[in-house]
C-alpha cells in the first residue's frame, strides 16, 4: 500500500490540473451516513421520499422524513481530515476544482473555494412559488412544510431531487473539469448515481489518470481506476498529505509495500 500511495502522491504533485470528485463516503467520518450499504440511509428510508413528484404531492409528509434524514445529521457534522486535506491542496495550488455529489456544505466549511455542487446544497431552501431563497437555519420547521415569508409558497430544500435536472453551472463546471484535468481523485462514491457518475468516465476518455479512495471497490474500480487506494477517506488522505507536503517525496519513489 505504501508504494501505491507514494505513486499516487507523485502523480498528484506533478499534475497541472487535478479535480477531486467526491461522494457521500467522504462525509461518513463526519457522522453523515451514505445512502447505500449496510448502514446506509436506504436501509432505513424509502428512497422515493426524495422523488420530486412525491414531494409535490405531499410536501408535509416528505418534509418530516427529509428533516429527520438531512437536517438532524447535517447540522452537527464538521469537516473531517479528508475535507481539510483537499482544502490545503487547493491553497497550495495542488487542486483545481472539487466536483461534489454531496449536499452537506462540508467542503466549503473546510475552506475550499472551487467547489461545484452537482446536486445542490441542503443549507438553502427555495420557495416553489416566487423562487426566493432562504438559509435553512433562518426558517422555523415547527410547522411542516415550511413556507415563504413573502408569498406563503412551500419551501423545498435546494438540492436536486430524483426527477429534477442538474443545475447548469455545476454541470458545465464538471464537464469542463473532465476535459482539462490530468488527474481525477475520486473519493467515497459508488458511481451509481446518474448523470454524476459519467463525469469520471468522461475524464478518463480525455486522458486523466484516475486515483480512487474507497474502503470497497466501486463501479469505477475495475473499469477506469488506475490507482485504487483501499481505505477510509481520512486515513488515506492523511497519508497522502504527509507525502504531498514532504520535501523528500521525489526521493521516495522506491517506497516498499
Ligand atoms: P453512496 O451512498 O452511493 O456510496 C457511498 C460510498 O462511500 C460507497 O462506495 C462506500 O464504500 C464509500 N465509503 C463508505 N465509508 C467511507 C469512508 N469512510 N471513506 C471513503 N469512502 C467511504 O454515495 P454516492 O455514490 O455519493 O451517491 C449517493 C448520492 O447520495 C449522492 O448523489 C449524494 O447527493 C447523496 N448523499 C449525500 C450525502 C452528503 O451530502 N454527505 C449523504 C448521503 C447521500
Amino acid at each position: 500500500m505504501k508504494k501505491k500511495i507514494t505513486e499516487a502522491a507523485l502523480i498528484l504533485k506533478k499534475s497541472r490540473f487535478t479535480t477531486a470528485f467526491t461522494g457521500a463516503g467522504i462525509s461518513v467520518e463526519s457522522g453523515i451516513p451514505p445512502f447505500r450499504g449496510g448502514d446506509g440511509l436506504w436501509s432505513k428510508y424509502d428512497p422515493s421520499v426524495l422523488d420530486i413528484s412525491r414531494f409535490l404531492a405531499d410536501p408535509a409528509g416528505s418534509w418530516v422524513v427529509i428533516n429527520e434524514i438531512f437536517y438532524d445529521f447535517f447540522n452537527s457534522a464538521k469537516p473531517n481530515k479528508a475535507h481539510l486535506v483537499l482544502s490545503r491542496m487547493e491553497k497550495e495550488g495542488m487542486l483545481g476544482r472539487i466536483i461534489t455529489q454531496n449536499i452537506d456544505n462540508l467542503h466549503q466549511e473546510a475552506g475550499s473555494h472551487m467547489v461545484y455542487e452537482f446536486h445542490g446544497n441542503s443549507k438553502n431552501l427555495r420557495c416553489l412559488h416566487c423562487r426566493r431563497e432562504y438559509l435553512a437555519g433562518q426558517i422555523s420547521i415547527d410547522h411542516l412544510p415550511p413556507t415563504c415569508r413573502e408569498c406563503g409558497g412551500i419551501l423545498k430544500p435546494d438540492f436536486v431531487f430524483f426527477g429534477e435536472s442538474i443545475p447548469q453551472m455545476p454541470l458545465a463546471a464538471a464537464y469542463e473539469a473532465a476535459t482539462i484535468s490530468d488527474v481525477f481523485l475520486i473519493i467515497g462514491t459508488t458511481g451509481e448515481v446518474m448523470p454524476a457518475n459519467q463525469i469520471p468516465l468522461m475524464a478518463k476518455e480525455y486522458g486523466a489518470t484516475i486515483i480512487e479512495i474507497n474502503p470497497e471497490p466501486s463501479l469505477y474500480t475495475n473499469k477506469v481506476t488506475d490507482i485504487f487506494l483501499k481505505g477510509k477517506a481520512t486515513e488515506i488522505m492523511g497519508k497522502l498529505e504527509d507525502l504531498l507536503f514532504s520535501p523528500t517525496l521525489d526521493n521516495d519513489q522506491d517506497g516498499v509495500d
